[in-house]
């Protein structure tokens, strides 16, 4: 068996033109929605990260508002600056980007985000009414991950799925939206004791280990639907995914690429929150 490969770009590039389409209407009616993105440090990947999401808000017709700080700026400052972009009722995402210094308390900072503002879908109340099935913003990689297999007609329903990785952004929430959909989820980690005994029985597999080429074909059982939402560098320092690609696609019946999987529905799905979020203020006016 040859998989399909998902062409996560072309996929992206498809959102993004309904969201900016969305965009331009609330922009007409007077609310043109904006993302504030906070940068701490001078990461090379944040970086890239944080230029690539003002590229995609300008793309998209939203506003866009980036503050960057030194690597040893005092929390307070951010602080205050988070304080004030919740208060600015013309911003609707407020993004701090990950990882940030030693200074910091990273949950802290996130916490003070409001809410209503979490276009990243890491505070803690969002992440709660996920976990509850109610209406949240969703973390932007697992959501993007569901779109893609959503795209792709992939019945979650009765599946067995099994998700490597358990971290607050992307494992523990793709579990949990798994679940809410209808798949048996098992979640596997670095104390998991047998971890091929479980992917091989999946009919769904999603790593997000960060480890290159982790996942290989023999591991996959023939069949199965397989995403990648690692991002690594391989020996020769070219970018790969968890995901053996080429032992991979000979077993798997749907796989994602790294490039040009889930990287660019990440970026994709943080503007889908952001209209969405402008979208709930126009219709707070409108009441
Ligand atoms: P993380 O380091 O927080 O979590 C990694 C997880 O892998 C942990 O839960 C750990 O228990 C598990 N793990 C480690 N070794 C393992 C092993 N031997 N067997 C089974 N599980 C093991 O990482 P993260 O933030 O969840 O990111 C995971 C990967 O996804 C990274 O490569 C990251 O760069 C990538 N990522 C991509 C996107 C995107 O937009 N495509 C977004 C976020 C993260």
């Amino acid at each position: 068996m040859t998989a399909r490969i998902i062409d996560g770009k072309a996929l992206a590039e498809k959102v993004r033109e309904e969201i900016a389409q969305r965009a331009a209407e609330l922009t007409a009616q007077g609310v043109q929605p904006c993302l504030a993105v906070i940068l701490v440090g001078e990461d090379p990947a944040s970086a890239v990260y944080v230029r690539n999401k003002v590229a995609g808000c300008e793309k998209a017709g939203f506003r866009s508002l980036k503050f960057t700080y030194p690597v040893d700026v005092a929390p307070e400052v951010v602080f205050a600056k988070i304080a004030e972009l919740n208060a600015d009722a013309t911003v609707h995402g407020i993004l701090v980007q990950l990882p940030l210094p030693k200074q910091f308390d990273a949950d802290k900072v996130l916490e003070a985000i409001s809410p209503e503002k979490d276009v990243d879908g890491f505070h803690a109340e969002n992440f709660g009414l996920l976990l509850q099935g109610r209406k949240s913003f969703y973390p932007c990689t697992p959501w993007g991950v569901m779109k893609m297999l959503d795209s792709e007609g992939v019945q979650l329903k009765r599946m067995e799925a099994v998700v490597i990785g358990r971290s607050n952004i992307v494992g523990k929430p793709m579990a949990v939206m798994l679940l809410s959909r209808g798949a048996t989820v098992t979640v596997c980690h670095s104390q998991t004791k047998d971890l091929a005994f479980h992917t091989k029985r999946a009919d769904l597999v999603v790593a997000a280990v960060g480890r290159a080429k982790f996942l290989t074909g023999d591991m996959i059982k023939p069949g199965a639907v397989v995403v990648d939402v690692g991002i690594n560098r391989d020996a020769d320092g070219k970018l790969c995914g968890d995901v053996d690609f080429d032992t991979a696609r000979d077993v798997a019946s749907l796989l994602t690429p790294v490039p040009g999987g889930v990287g660019p529905m990440t970026i994709t799905m943080l503007l889908a929150n952001t209209v969405e979020s402008a979208q709930r203020v126009l219709e707070a006016k409108q009441q």
